[in-house]
């Protein structure tokens, strides 16, 4: 199957990892990673941050039904502050059904951790984004002592709203990739066996082994390949069919390589894939995750 494909009908594709974020916001050095290379259409995606009609113009012409609208505070690093959650809401407000905002605590800035998650829930937030190299800490950082952390996934455990982890390198001057490593899921998903955690990227480019193993051994784990070359999915991950129930279709645009939305997902689908595994993995798994509210 081809993009041409591309089914009409709703509910359609959902791309769980897009970044609609407040990039005015972003620290001089940070901004200039991520300009690097989008130079002729700079302007354009600045724009789109403030209007989220071009953005549903965008994904009517890749045939994308939903975006998850990827958001979280790292003030000391990307220069994201806590105005980032209501940005997303805000934004999402334009389409409640096709746009999901994402929002986050971040637990080395904040005390009352249930508090800030309880808030999120209530202004609409659907999903809680931990981006361990961009906040400084190690996805499993509970287990040394992090107590706000601990009370983070515990709260979004007991509240039923999922997390998403970042995991592999980032290019952002200033991030530290070794907390990238997926390993450090484990802990996180032993801890928190109900949680729901969206382990986002599997690890690319070094640690796709271990992403393979963490998802194969906990089964609230899901995997979000977004960031990872559509075309080399399956080199990334040759036993992905295996996992097709908990795999999540993502691109990471317009972040630094990803060029389209649309041609990422014209790509996906012409691997050699069952068409029922491509049904799962753009459509029905976040159906689950995120069902139709
Ligand atoms: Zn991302």
């Amino acid at each position: 199957m081809t993009g041409a494909g591309v089914p009409a009908r709703l509910p359609g594709i959902t791309d769980v990892h897009v970044h609609i974020q407040p990039w005015r916001q972003l620290k001089p050095q940070v901004m200039a990673a991520m300009r690097r290379g989008k130079e002729d259409h700079w302007e354009f995606l600045l724009a789109l941050m403030d209007d989220p009609k071009a953005l549903l113009d965008v994904m009517d012409r890749a045939g994308v039904w939903r975006v998850g609208l990827v958001n979280y505070p790292s003030p000391d690093l990307m220069g994201f502050t806590d105005e980032t959650n209501a940005f997303a809401v805000r934004y999402a407000e334009a389409a409640p059904e096709r746009l999901l905002p994402y929002g986050g605590v971040h637990p080395r800035f904040t005390g009352d951790i249930r508090g800030h998650v309880d808030e999120l829930l209530e202004i609409g937030v659907r999903c809680l984004k931990i981006h361990p190299p961009h906040q400084l800490f190690p996805a499993n950082a509970h287990t040394q002592g992090m107590q706000t952390l601990g009370a983070l996934y515990q709260r979004c455990e007991d509240r039923g709203l999922p997390v998403m982890i970042h995991t592999g390198t980032s290019v952002f001057p200033g991030a530290r990739c070794k907390y990238g490593h997926p390993m450090e899921l484990d802990d996180v998903a032993v801890d928190f066996p109900d949680l729901t955690i969206i382990m986002a990227h599997g690890g690319r480019p070094l640690w796709m082994d271990e992403a393979f193993f963490i998802l194969r051994r906990h089964k609230n784990v899901y995997l979000d390949v977004s960031g990872i070359p559509p075309l080399k999915l399956l080199e990334y991950f040759p036993r992905l069919e295996e996992v097709a129930d908990r795999v999540l279709w993502g691109t990471d645009w317009p972040s630094p390589g990803v060029h389209e939305m649309k041609r990422n997902i014209e790509q996906f689908l012409s691997l050699d894939l069952p068409r029922q595994v491509q049904d799962k993995i753009t459509r029905d798994n976040a159906l689950k995750v995120f069902p139709v509210s």
